[in-house]
C-alpha cells in the first residue's frame, strides 16, 4: 500500500512481474517461487542494520537481534544437513564460491572442475570469471558418447594435474553426481573437494539424491533454487579437510570454518544482508517439514515423467533422460537452434534456456539445446499427468515453428493450466 502511493512507476512495474510469474510456465530449472513467508522476511527493517562480523563479535552495536536470526539461520542449517559448520552470510552463490577460493587457495592455484560448456557454472573455472582468470583452471567434462561424467578421466585428469582443490557440480547436468568417486580423486591426490549442490540441495533434502555430506570438505550451495528460498548463498564444512590440515596449512591454527569465516569478512564482504539471513531461516524451516521432502520427491518425478513424453514425442534429450530436476534437449533433430527454440518458447508463455550440450558445434550464445526443469512448477502444484501435457505442448512448438494455429493452441492451453494452478493468491 504504502509503496503503491509514494512510488507508483516501481510499484507498477513489480505488479507486471508478478502476473507475468503467474502467467507463464516456468521452467528454468534455476528459479522457484519463494513462500509468501520468505517474501515478508525480505520486506523487513533487518535492511537497516549493519553488522559486520559475526554473532557475538560484531563490529557495531545494537546487534543483539541480528545475532539471533544469524545463529537461528546457521543452526537450523548444521541440523538439517548435518554439518559442523555453516555460514549464512554469502551475497549470493558465485561470492560464495570465491570465498571458498579465498579460504583454501592462493592466487595460482590449480582447481579442476566440470567444463562451462559440458555443464559446469562459471565460478568453477571459466577463463573469463576470477575462477580461471586468478587460478588455474583445469576442466573434466562427460564422456562423448554417453554424456555422463567419466570418472577415469576425472581421476587421470587429477593425477596430471595435481589441483589443490575438486568441484562437484553444476548447472546443466541431468543425472547424478557420484561424490564418493570425487572423494576418493580427492583423496588420492591431496585435494580439497568442494560439492557446488546450488541445483539440487531440494533433491538432497528430500533424499533423491545422495547427500555430500560424508564425502566433501566443503560445500556450497545457492538458497534461492530447489531449496525454495530468497536469493543467497550458504557455505557448510565437514571436518573432513583436518586430513589436509599438514599438507596446506601447517603454520595456521583455523580450522577449515575460520577460514571460510575471516574469507566472507575481511577477505571479501562487509555487512551480511541481514533481511535476506531472516528469510534463509525461514525457508530452512520449511525445508525441515515433512511436506519439503513430498516435493523434493515430486520435482524429481515431474522430471521423469517430463522426460519421458518428451522422448514419446520423438525429441532428443542428453543422456537419454533425468535422474534429477532437469532435462537437456537437443532440438538439433528438430531443424531449428536452441535461440529460436527458446524465443518460440517464450512466445507461447513457456519460460526455457537456450543451453549448450556437450561437444556442441554451435556457439554460447546461439546453441543447439534447450534446459527445461520442474522445480518452479511442482512447487505450483504441477502433477505428473500436467507434466506430461506440457511435454506434448513443447514437443509440439518445436515441430511447428511457423504453424500459427499450433501456436494458439498452445498459447490457450499454457493459460488454462496456470489458471489451474494459481500462484500467490494471496498477494
Ligand atoms: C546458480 C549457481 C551458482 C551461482 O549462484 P548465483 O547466486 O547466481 O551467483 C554457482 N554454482 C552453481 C552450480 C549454480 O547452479
Amino acid at each position: 500500500m504504502m509503496l503503491q502511493k509514494s512510488d507508483n512507476e516501481v510499484y507498477t512495474i513489480i505488479q507486471k512481474e508478478l502476473e507475468r510469474q503467474r502467467k507463464v510456465l516456468e521452467m528454468i530449472p534455476s528459479e522457484n517461487f519463494t513462500s509468501v513467508a520468505v517474501i515478508e522476511a525480505l520486506g523487513t527493517v533487518l535492511t537497516n542494520k549493519y553488522s559486520e562480523g559475526y554473532p557475538g563479535r560484531r563490529y557495531y552495536g545494537g546487534n543483539e537481534f541480528i545475532d539471533d536470526i544469524e545463529n537461528l539461520a546457521r543452526d537450523r542449517a548444521k541440523k538439517l544437513f548435518g554439518v559442523e559448520y555453516a555460514n549464512v552470510q554469502p551475497y549470493s552463490g558465485s561470492p560464495a564460491n570465491q570465498a571458498v577460493y579465498f579460504a583454501l587457495l592462493k592466487p595460482g592455484d590449480t582447481v579442476l572442475g566440470m567444463d562451462l560448456a559440458m555443464g559446469g557454472h562459471l565460478t568453477h573455472g571459466y577463463k573469463l570469471n576470477f575462477s580461471g582468470k586468478y587460478y588455474h583452471a583445469v576442466a573434466y567434462g562427460v564422456d562423448q558418447t554417453t554424456s555422463l561424467i567419466d570418472y577415469d578421466q576425472v581421476r587421470e585428469i587429477a593425477l596430471r594435474e595435481r589441483p589443490k582443490m575438486i568441484i562437484a557440480g553444476a548447472t546443466a547436468y541431468p543425472r547424478k553426481f557420484d561424490f564418493a568417486k570425487f572423494a576418493e580423486i580427492a583423496h588420492e591426490v591431496d585435494a580439497y573437494l568442494l560439492v557446488d549442490m546450488s541445483h539440487i540441495t531440494g533433491l538432497i533434502i528430500a533424499g533423491v539424491h545422495p547427500s555430500p555430506v560424508p564425502h566433501a570438505d566443503v560445500i556450497m550451495t545457492t538458497t534461492h533454487k530447489t531449496l525454495r528460498g530468497p536469493r543467497g548463498a550458504m557455505i557448510l564444512a565437514t571436518k573432513l579437510a583436518d586430513r589436509l590440515h599438514d599438507v596446506f596449512r601447517p603454520e595456521s591454527k583455523k580450522d577449515l570454518g575460520g577460514l571460510i569465516d575471516s574469507a566472507i569478512i575481511p577477505g571479501l564482504q562487509g555487512g551480511p544482508h541481514n533481511h535476506q539471513t531472516a528469510a534463509i531461516a525461514v525457508c530452512l524451516k520449511e525445508a525441515m517439514e515433512p511436506s519439503f521432502i513430498e516435493y523434493g520427491r515430486h520435482i524429481q518425478k515431474n522430471a521423469a515423467a517430463l522426460a519421458e513424453e518428451l522422448v514419446a514425442h520423438g525429441m532428443t534429450l542428453v543422456t537419454g533422460g533425468t535422474d534429477n530436476h532437469l532435462v537437456l534437449v537437443d532440438v538439433t533433430p528438430q531443424g531449428i537452434p536452441g535461440k529460436q527454440a527458446e524465443e518460440l518458447l517464450d512466445s507461447v508463455g513457456i519460460t526455457v534456456n537456450k543451453n549448450l550440450i556437450p561437444y556442441d558445434k554451435r556457439k554460447a550464445m546461439d546453441p543447439s539445446g534447450i534446459r527445461l526443469g520442474t522445480p518452479a512448477l511442482t512447487t505450483r502444484g504441477f502433477t505428473e499427468a500436467d507434466m506430461k501435457v506440457v511435454a506434448g505442448l513443447i514437443a509440439d512448438v518445436v515441430t511447428h515453428p511457423s504453424d500459427e494455429a499450433v501456436l494458439d493452441r498452445v498459447r490457450s492451453k499454457v493459460a488454462e493450466l496456470t489458471s489451474a494452478h494459481p500462484l500467490y493468491p494471496e498477494l
